[in-house]
């Protein structure tokens, strides 16, 4: 076996490389050493899958890890196998030689090498997320909206397989599709069989001769779509919307990830939001409170009357009971709190304020009942 070159130096990157560098570096070489552009040129054909290999360890942010950290044992299973004299040195911990040998000395009976990740064991997809930004009246209400999501989809080239359109996928002839290998090994202790995933197909049991060229032969894609998303009526400011199954495609045949709708609500210059109840101030005038007025109040369902009484303090609250917030996942719905602020009038001619101070000549006691109590209660205590 060859000695495996070093990732980063297969690409021609450093340590220190961006993802975005990684990707600049392989797509060039990708495209100099693509089979398609190198017909019958076993040298390129090599090199080809070596820059596919690194590239696909060094972009997957975990396996870049384990790599800098490991080496080629930390993300090769096959590692190390069967390389002469190399001990054991490629195995990822004792566990996995154990399950070799004795899944070698025991005809497999141990299941021995299943332990390891199955590639074709069906994958969930990757959760995605996005976000929205809604009027406040679509909150309180719910609303239809379309949201736009890039995620992993079937490649619709190759329609999933990875194969070239007009090439198929074919059975892998070192494995005959079983996607493992059997390998002897001579020790001190005789011969021991072992069994590995097969290094041609990676364990899928399966190869393509031209990958696709749209998805490079991953079979899977990222890109847009448009989803109809129903926001339900309810939803406040920050809250996130799980849409099952809007995210990443799986992966042989396991379900897709989920997508994760976080919703921010635009603040409505008139209402405002606690919980499931809305608040409003409304000011009205100093002669409304003295008097009592119908005054007309806006609401999420449109305006409704209400009668101010005769003497309403500033700062009185009055509650219209349902007409707050849809309780998310039900059909009740909190109140709408109306806070009352008086005006008092400002820029009175001469005229006017002649007029109010024969008014305020003309109170007597049980017109100004709070101001009477609070010098009451002033006289009692510097009595
Ligand atoms: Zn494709
Ligand atoms: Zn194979």
């Amino acid at each position: 076996m060859a000695e495996k070159r070093d990732y980063y130096e297969v690409l021609g990157v450093s340590k220190n490389a961006t993802d975005d560098e990684l990707k600049k570096a392989f797509r060039k070489l990708a495209k100099q050493y693509h089979p398609d552009l190198n017909p019958d040129n076993k040298e390129a054909e090599a090199k080809f899958k070596e820059v596919n290999e690194a590239y696909e360890v060094l972009s997957d942010k975990e396996k870049r890890a384990k790599y800098d950290q490991f080496g080629h044992a930390g993300v090769d299973p096959n590692f190390g196998a069967g390389a002469a004299g190399g001990g054991f040195g490629g195995f990822g911990d004792v566990g996995d030689i154990f399950e070799s040998i004795f899944g070698g000395a025991f005809g497999g009976g141990f299941g021995g090498g299943q332990r390891r990740a199955n590639p074709n064991a069906p994958r969930r997809g990757t959760d995605i997320t996005t976000n929205i930004i809604i009027d406040f009246m679509d909150a309180c209400k719910g609303k239809k909206v379309e949201v736009r999501t890039a995620q992993m989809q079937s490649c619709p080239d190759c329609h999933g397989t990875g194969a070239a359109p007009g090439t198929s996928v074919k059975t892998c002839p070192d494995c005959h599709g079983s996607g493992t290998v059997r390998t002897t090994q001579r020790t001190p202790f005789g011969s021991i069989s072992s069994e590995k995933v097969c290094p041609r197909c990676g364990g899928k049991g399966q190869t393509v001769d031209s990958p696709c060229k749209k998805c490079n032969g991953a079979g899977r894609i990222r890109g847009s779509s448009t989803k109809t998303v129903e926001i339900p009526a309810g939803i406040d400011d920050g809250q996130t919307l799980r849409i099952s199954g809007g995210g990443d495609m799986g992966t042989n045949g396991g379900p897709n990830g989920d997508l994760l709708l976080t919703v921010t609500v635009r603040p409505d210059p008139i209402f405002e939001r606690d919980g499931f109840d809305i608040w409003t101030e409304i000011p009205i005038t100093y002669t409304q409170a003295a008097l009592g007025d119908e005054i007309t109040v806006p609401t999420i369902d449109g305006k409704v009357k209400y009668n101010v009484s005769a003497g309403t303090q500033p700062a009185t609250v009055f509650r219209l009971r349902g007409k707050g917030v849809t309780k998310l996942g039900s059909t009740s719905r909190g109140d709408h709190y109306v806070k009352v602020v008086v005006e008092v009038p400002r820029n009175l001619s001469r005229e006017q304020e002649n007029m109010l101070r024969e008014f305020e000549k003309s109170l007597s006691g049980g017109n100004y009942q709070k101001r009477e109590s609070f010098f009451d209660k002033l006289r009692e205590k510097f009595k």
